[in-house]
């Protein structure tokens, strides 16, 4: 027997006429390219976006076509979004910090058929544009007034742009949103790939809505009309963590930053716009920390920071509860999942004051909110226990999670519907979740397996270290053997003796690194996560002393 309900669509339109309807006076704050500061509103948000939907269908943009994005996160920026979606068209967000010959892979393979650029990035496009078969059109998200100068391509010929204010000045708001399937596809973003060519995640409307509805669970980012949410992770990598969803949906205020992710300017914004709550991957909040110690500055008006995308190092726990009265939420996720993976979030017996206390269960990137299931497995496919100690092969399943890259007809799932993360994981009797590795990251060392997170986060704590990576190095006797590489900190000149007395009693002694090595600097992916392949490599003739 069929239920009687009324079949109302999940689409993305929906959450905005909800936004616009119920919160249209809520503003939403835009630090611009250019360094001025717009204030607008979720009804100016709605008409904008019905104006960018209407522009779209006139340039004969239609149903699955590819709009491209590279821009950061700003007010345009949203509205293409909204715009884009509104017409059952895939808004696909290119991430700046990819190589060239990926830039150029992506954009031929999605097809995108016209780019919405920021001034800052025209540089990165005018050295591709050559190359790119499918593009029709080419705006920056400007004014005329503030289109950049002349760049020429490769080719010497010059870089064709429009105006993006001056195309929309054409339109009004006279637009009616199309009407398609939840099942359409409204999102497009591939994943950096250490490996091989990169891979496109391609979200549909239903999954961004019930995604939304995830990220709006209390104990998730439970995000109140009375919230200011500034998302610092940019709309390209991940959907910005689902906030430029979650937030209109809740009727919070919006804060986006614009271009300029420096300490001093986050922290203008977090103290100007009483910011709540916040998002953003670890380097951005050492870049902040250091602006407030340098300055005095204190966090009054933030309530929670939510950290992801690498693990959290515990000395940044402590540092934002014990000195600023900030709950830290970390966070789990990937691409994959529209990102949303887990959150760290109290249960009884781990209240709050206990997990003030408590930095090292905060190291845990947390347990999975209603939606998303999650389980380890051995090798073979057999599920591990709960027991925060076993750990294995992390598998997830849910609304939100991709089932197969676009384009590419294999399913990525295992026979009961699964998709392997790629993290290695334990999973405690409460549900918390803890990653202890990529697999292709984990170091084999006589048959058993060494966490690099662990042996990385401790060093972190030692005072004259900036930054540290863990690699397995081969090894005669133990297959593998942790090398421990480290960046100093400003003015400091940390030795091996001194790193390694640090990390005596705390782990292991047969995960104790064979070495440590100082380097001038750690290379990073697209998305600020360590590029332990670079290293490896860098360090594939490397013999340790005692090997
Ligand atoms: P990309 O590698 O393209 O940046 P994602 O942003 O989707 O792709 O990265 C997802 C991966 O990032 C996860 O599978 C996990 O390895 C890592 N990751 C994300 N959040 C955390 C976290 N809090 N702690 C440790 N690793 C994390």
């Amino acid at each position: 027997m069929k239920g009687m309900m009324q079949d109302w669509s999940l689409v993305v339109p929906s959450l905005l006429d909800h936004a616009a309807r119920e919160h249209g006076d809520q503003v939403v704050v835009t630090r611009g390219v250019e360094g001025e500061i717009r204030r607008n509103t979720l009804r100016t948000l709605h008409a904008r976006s019905r104006r960018v939907a209407k522009a779209l269908d006139a340039l004969g943009i239609r149903e699955g076509d590819r709009v491209a994005t590279m821009a950061w996160n700003t007010d345009r920026h949203l509205e293409l979004w909204y715009g884009t979606m509104g017409i059952g068209a895939v808004c696909h967000t290119l991430n700046p910090r990819l190589f060239a010959d990926q830039l150029v892979y992506i954009i031929n393979h999605a097809e995108d058929r016209v780019l919405f650029v920021d001034a800052s990035f025209v540089g990165v496009i005018a050295a591709i544009r050559d190359r790119l078969k499918t593009l029709e059109r080419i705006f920056v998200l400007t004014d005329e007034a503030n289109l950049p100068a002349r760049v020429d391509t490769e080719s010497g010929a010059p870089l064709e742009v429009e105006a993006y204010e001056t195309w929309l000045a054409s339109f009004d708001e006279d637009f009616a949103w199309k009407t398609f399937d939840e099942q359409t596809a409204a999102g497009l973003c591939y994943t950096s790939g250490t490996t091989g060519n990169p891979k496109g995640v391609l979200y549909s409307h239903r999954s961004n809505v019930l995604h939304t509805l995830a990220v709006n669970q209390t104990d998730v980012l439970g995000v109140r009309a009375v919230d200011a949410v500034m998302p610092v992770v940019p709309m390209f990598h991940a959907n910005a963590w689902g906030l430029v969803f979650a937030v209109p949906a809740a009727g919070g205020k919006l804060v986006l930053p614009g271009a300029q992710m420096d300490g001093a300017s986050i922290y203008a914004l977090l103290d100007e716009e009483q910011v709540s709550i916040t998002a953003a991957v670890p380097t951005v909040w050492m870049a902040l920390l250091a602006y407030l110690d340098e300055h005095g500055k204190k966090l009054p008006h933030l309530r929670k920071v939510v950290i992801g995308g690498a693990a959290c190092p515990p000395m940044m726990i402590e540092r934002f509860e014990r000195d600023f009265g900030v709950e830290v939420a970390h966070a789990w996720g990937m691409t994959e999942m529209s990102p949303l993976g887990t959150l760290h979030a109290p249960k009884p017996g781990r209240d709050r004051a206990a997990l003030g206390e408590d930095i090292a269960h905060k190291c845990k990137q947390g347990r999975a909110p209603f939606t998303v299931e999650m389980k380890i497995t051995d090798d073979e496919g057999a599920e591990l226990p709960r027991d925060g100690e076993t750990y294995g092969h992390l598998l997830v399943r849910g609304p939100a999670v991709a089932k197969a890259y676009f384009k590419r007809p294999e399913s990525i799932l295992d026979a009961d519907g699964w998709m392997p993360t790629g993290d290695v994981a334990t999973i405690d009797a409460q549900g918390f979740m803890q990653i202890t590795d990529r697999s292709k990251d984990v170091i084999k060392s006589g048959g058993e397996w060494i966490s690099s997170i662990e042996i990385e986060n401790l060093a972190m704590g030692h005072p004259d270290v900036a930054e540290a990576a863990v690699i397995g190095i081969a090894h005669p006797k133990w297959d593998e053997r942790p090398l421990l590489i480290v960046v100093a900190t400003p003015g400091s000149q940390p030795t091996e003796a001194s790193i390694l007395a640090f990390l005596e009693g705390k782990i292991a002694s047969w995960w104790m690194p064979d070495q440590v090595v100082v380097v001038d600097e750690i290379p990073h992916t697209a998305t600020g996560k360590i590029q332990k392949r670079t290293l490896r490599e860098r360090f594939a003739e490397h013999r340790l002393p005692t090997g």
